[in-house]
């Protein structure tokens, strides 16, 4: 069939995306779906930072890519156990539920989930999206900003049709990173203070998941005095710079870091109390190193902990914040700052590099 996506042509492009337009806007062609697969109609699919590494060339990937791994929308074929009609959240890691790695209960990223990310296919190691006869790839198994996707069963968590799409878009990524490290490693008890470091749409999340918490002082940190305002707004308890949260002496059982540099990192570790975690979400670029000294984490019991997508099991994961969106204790929406339309995706990418947006989302 047809369909109209976003297609990153070439990694690296100059700013302002605006005039290097590194996504085009194209008809494709998407093959139906195959045994284990769905054909979703994309109904909205966020900018993720992400997104823009790929862009950027932080995170390298094969292009032709069509981008996008932030989306929900309707089954409209299905060759597995849901039915047409349902609604369903995509996650960017397909998990294949028998290797190692997916017997740690979220710990550690799926290795054939992994590989089939890196080499731009699906799980099967096909590749559906077509232009011209030429294979444009997948983007984390999704491919989201188009309106269809043909995805891996693997990739997508079904949700009740009350689940409006942004919020279901969401709860794919921003949420369920910045939302599973809170309840998968963070994991407050009453007293505790978190602070999130780096307010983004997955800082942001982390926020609101921790502020879900009874009796959990939650401290956002940000250079940027618009995300602090924001998070003021949405409930933060207390605001600060880098260099004022450090200054303060600020000290928490849980410091999570969603900024993806190593500066705000190395705050974080600062920050993080005796006997605390310091847990880290971002993706800095691979060059990019820290400097600590290691004998604060002997000293002091302190540790450093990895968390890809939130160490997050999308199926067991995304009806907790489903339940408590519900439960109207996680309020997603607070977390989108515009919705735009799929042909002002390089406006959009400006937009986040300039850390003006915490979540845009394309309705379609
Ligand atoms: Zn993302
Ligand atoms: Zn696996």
């Amino acid at each position: 069939m047809k369909i109209r996506g976003a297609v990153l042509e070439q990694i690296g492009l100059p700013r302002p995306y605006r005039d290097s337009t590194p996504l085009t806007v194209d008809e494709l062609d998407l093959a139906p779906p195959e045994d284990g697969e769905l054909l979703v109609r994309i109904e909205a699919a966020g900018l993720c930072h992400s997104d823009l590494s790929v862009v950027d060339g932080n995170r390298v990937r094969p292009v032709p890519m069509l981008l996008g791994h932030e989306a929900a929308g309707v089954v409209e074929q299905s060759k597995a156990d849901l039915a047409v009609g349902q609604r369903v959240v995509m996650t960017f890691l397909p998990r294949c539920g028998r290797c190692p790695a997916c017997a740690t209960d979220g710990l550690t990223p799926c290795e054939p989930g992994s590989a089939a990310n890196a080499a731009g296919t699906l799980m099967c190691g096909d590749i559906r999206l077509t232009r011209d006869n030429r294979p444009i790839y997948h983007h984390l198994g999704v491919s989201g900003f188009a309106t269809h996707a043909v995805v891996d069963r693997r990739s997508v968590v079904p949700v009740p049709a009350d689940v409006p799409p942004t919020v279901a878009s969401l709860l794919g990524c921003a949420v369920l990173t910045g939302g599973g490290a809170v309840l998968n490693v963070a994991k407050p008890r009453p007293g505790d203070t978190v602070v999130v470091v780096g307010l983004g749409g997955v800082g942001m999340a982390a926020v609101l998941t921790a502020l879900a918490h009874d009796d959990v002082h939650v401290v956002g940190v940000d250079r940027l005095s618009d995300k602090l305002d924001r998070a003021r707004e949405l409930g933060v308890h207390d605001t600060y710079t880098p260099e004022q949260a450090t200054q303060h002496g600020i000290k928490a059982a849980a410091v999570i870091e969603s900024a993806g540099h190593p500066r705000a990192l190395e705050t974080a570790i600062g920050l993080t109390a005796p006997g605390g975690r310091t847990i880290t979400v971002g993706l800095p670029p691979p060059e990019a190193r820290i400097s600590v000294s290691p004998l604060g984490f002997v000293a002091e019991g302190r540790s450093l902990i990895g968390s890809y997508l939130g160490s997050a099991v999308p199926a067991r994961d995304i009806p907790r914040f489903v339940d408590l969106w519900r439960a109207g204790r996680l309020p997603v929406e607070a977390l989108v700052s515009s919705t735009i339309t799929l042909e002002q995706i390089n406006d959009g990418m400006d937009q986040l590099a300039d850390g003006k947006a915490v979540r845009q989302i394309i309705l379609f």
